[in-house]
This record gives C-alpha cells, structure tokens and sequence, in this order.
C-alpha cells in the first residue's frame, strides 16, 4: 500500500516533500508527547531520531500540513515498533502440560492477571489449567489464587503450609501432569522492589519446571520503573513475554514502547481492570494511538490519504470506460493482483467474474509470472506504455531481452492487455457499474 501510495503522492502533491525543518518542527512536538506519554527519555531520543531520518523527504499527501504528515510517519513507526512478529493472543503452550511461570513486583498484578489467562485459556481454547501460588510470604496469597480459581472455575493446587516455593514447583509439575492438565501456571511471590533474593527464588523455579512462557506483569502506570524492571528480570530469568496492567487508568503507556525498546520482547496482553474478564490482547494500533494522544491527526491524514486513493481510482475507471486502458494500468494491475492472492483472488472477490477469470488464464495468465509481466512493462519506454499500439517488432525485441524474456512472452502480454482492455470497456458499460463497484473493493 506505502508503495502506491507514495506513487500517488508523485503525481498528485504540489507541496512536495517533507523539508528537514518541517520535520524537525514536527518531531518537537512529538517528542513533548512521547515523554508526557511517560516513554523514557533515550528510548523516545531515539525512536525521533529514526524518523526523522525515515521521513525528511517524503512527499506531503494534499490537504494536510507537513506536521500533519509527519504525526501519521510517527503513528505508524510506533505502530511497527510495538508490532512483534508473533500473534500477541497466543501464547507458546503446545506439548501439555506447558508450564506458565508469572514473574513480576509485588502489587503488579500477577495474581489477578494469572486468573485472566487462567479464564482465557480456558473459555478461549478449551484447555485444562492448573494453578499455583509459589506466595509462601503473604499469607492471604494462596487464599487469594484459591478464591480466583474457584470464581472461574480452574482448579488450583491445594494448599500445603510450610513448603519453599520450589517444593509447590515440583508439586504442581506433578500434580499437571497426572491430572492431565494442558497449562499449569504458577505465579510466584513479588517483591517492593527487585532484590537478589527473589531472582534467586524465581531462578530456581524457573530451573525445576523449564517454563515455556515467562510473563512478565507490570504496572503500566510505573512507567520508567516498570522499564527498569523489565530489564533486570529479563537479565536474570529470561522473560518471553509482558502483560501490563492498570491501562485502565489514566495512563497514556508510554511504558509498552520502552519496554519493547529495550527488552524487544513482544507485550502480550493488557490488563484493563480487576475483573477477571478485564484482559485484553495487545494492540499496537490502539496503544500507538494512546501513546501519540494525536488520534485526530492521524485520521485526518488517513482520511485525505484514502480521498487521493479514492479520486485517483476514479480517475482510473473513467479513463477505462472510455476505453483508455494503457500499460501502465495493466502494470497497476498487476501489481494489485500480486498483493491480492493472483487473478483468482481478484476476479472471485468480484460477482459473477469467475469464468472471467478461467478466459484471461487461459490467455497465457499464470500467477507465477506476474513479477515477469511487471518486469517487461517495465522494460518499455514511457511512450510505448502509454500507446502499446506503437510495438513494432524490433521495439519488441529490445523490451523482451531488456527484461530477459522472450518476444513470445511479450506477445501474450499484449494479448491479455487488449483482453483486458475489451472487457474494462464493456464492464464500464455496463449497467451495474460493476467496475465501479470493482474498483472500490
Ligand atoms: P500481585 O501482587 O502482583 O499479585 O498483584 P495483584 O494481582 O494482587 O493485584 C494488585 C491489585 O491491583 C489488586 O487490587 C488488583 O485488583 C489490581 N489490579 C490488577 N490488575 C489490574 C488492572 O489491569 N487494572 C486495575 N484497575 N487494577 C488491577
Ligand atoms: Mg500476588
């Protein structure tokens, strides 16, 4: 989409590109926003400085301002940052019974999160959960996973006083795997802040049972704190994942964007209050959006992004009604088709074009070789694009071995573009407007 986006932005922009000083100007204020948002300070330095870098000369889309322009850059930057690999919802819990170690301080919300994935794990994909609370310190905290467990109907580990934490480890693997759990989950003792005691505690465990998923939960109203901490666990145990919780408040969870930063561990779920159905999986977009606290702009420059789109496109179609379909169309095309599955995708996401699509095949139209038909209109002179009817034979051997082909591929080309050309024109008189309806799915 970026691709034909900034196409579109060569042809129809008069404000041209982004200037070093618009940029500069922008990312000032982005700054303030990102740190207001709570993002540490080298963490926000350096996400500017790889826009700034990213977006000094890019084309400024019509009707919106430079700094307009550059917020969107930002959005989406953040958007890529925050974006792991992985699908946040689904945790790595194959080869029952999977063990989930939950680490975290005191107060972060281990308890009350290990109930949420506990509860999702279950109503969600069915599996068989145990739980288990390593809290040897606080009296209450066995009771308070006891109770959760029952509110949800998981089952958890009884209670035996006396034990270390890494005795109720070794009970509850035991315990997992004759019950026949898929997922046990133990959620281990925190701390007012991190002290080598508790790493050491959550390093034992972590050695008895081989954790598959080690979640990390903390306050994302904390902030700086809760980069540093995410730091320092996954220094000493090794953390595969983050939940932060208290995005219900008022926070704007700059937080996710340090601690992606910083760790580049994915953030896995959100937690969005103390009931047990408060628990979200982690969208970038929406945290993007909060981050930045700039959602309005960023709609106004998607909204006159998708107006050039939509004025382009209909530019396109009544160029095709009169028949106008030259081979930079095709190319667009064809460029379109690659990113929507191939012809078939195409013309079946269409009514009625399914035999359509068997007739273009049929001309010499194979997926396949999509890159190879770009890579000969390509090979053409912008004149020759614009009227392939000038192709004469010795302007088709040069095109064909500019692209490495042969003159017969060409040929087909030809072929399916007259071929296509045809039935744009038909379907543009059509009736319906199925063209019409074509071109804005
Ligand atoms: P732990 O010490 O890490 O186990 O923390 P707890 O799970 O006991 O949670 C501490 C407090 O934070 C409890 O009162 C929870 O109800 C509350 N809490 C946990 N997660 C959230 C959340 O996402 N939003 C809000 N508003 N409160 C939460
Ligand atoms: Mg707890």
């Amino acid at each position: 989409l970026s691709e034909r986006l900034s196409g579109v932005f060569d042809r129809l922009t008069k404000q041209g590109a982004l200037s070093e000083d618009d940029v500069k100007t922008a990312l000032r204020e982005v700054r303030v926003a990102l740190l207001e948002a709570d993002v540490s300070l080298p963490v926000a330095r350096e996400f500017v400085k790889k826009v700034q870098d990213q977006a000094t000369g890019q084309a400024v889309t019509k009707s919106v301002t430079p700094g307009q322009q550059v917020v969107k850059i930002v959005h989406d930057a953040l958007v890529d940052t925050l974006k792991g690999a992985e699908d946040p919802g689904r945790l790595k819990i194959d080869n029952p019974p999977a063990p989930i170690l939950m680490v975290g301080l005191q107060g972060g919300g281990k308890t009350t999160t290990t109930g949420k994935i506990a509860k999702r794990l279950k109503e969600r994909e069915g599996k068989k959960v145990l739980l288990a609370s390593l809290d040897i310190y606080r009296p209450a905290a066995m009771d308070q996973l006891a109770i959760l467990g029952a509110q949800i109907g998981v089952d958890t580990l009884p209670i035996v006083k006396g034990q270390t934490p890494v005795d109720i480890a070794k009970r509850a693997k035991q315990q997992a795997a004759l019950g026949g759990y898929d997922v046990y989950m133990l959620d281990t003792a925190g701390r007012l802040q991190i002290d080598e005691v508790l790493m050491k505690e959550v390093q034992d465990v972590a050695a008895v049972v081989d954790p598959r998923e080690t979640l990390l939960v903390v306050d994302g109203l904390t902030g700086q704190v809760a980069v540093e901490v995410a730091e320092e666990f996954d220094a000493k145990i090794g953390i595969t994942g983050v939940v932060l919780t208290r995005m219900d408040g008022d926070g704007r969870g700059g937080a996710a964007l340090s601690m992606r930063a910083v760790t580049g561990k994915p953030i896995r779920f959100v937690g969005l209050g103390e009931k047990m159905d408060a628990l979200e999986t982690f969208e970038p977009e929406r945290i993007a959006g909060r981050i930045l606290g700039m959602g309005d702009i960023v709609a106004l420059v998607e909204k006159a992004q998708d107006t050039i789109e939509a004025e382009q496109a209909e530019r396109m179609m009544k160029r095709f009604q009169k028949g106008q379909f030259n081979m930079n169309d095709l190319k667009m095309q064809l460029e379109q088709m690659q990113k929507m599955g191939g012809m078939e995708g195409i013309m079946g996401m269409m009514p009625g074009m399914g035999k359509m699509a068997k007739q273009v095949q049929d001309a010499g139209f194979d997926d396949k070789i999509i890159t190879r038909q770009i890579a000969l209109v390509q090979s053409m002179t912008k004149r020759e694009r614009a009227n392939p009817q000038i192709l004469q034979a010795s302007r088709k051997k040069r095109i064909a071995a500019g692209a490495g082909m042969e003159v017969s591929d060409l040929n087909k080309l030809l072929k399916m573009h007259r071929q296509m050309s045809d039935m744009m024109k038909k379907l543009g008189k059509g009736k319906g407007g199925m063209l019409k309806q074509a071109m804005k799915g």
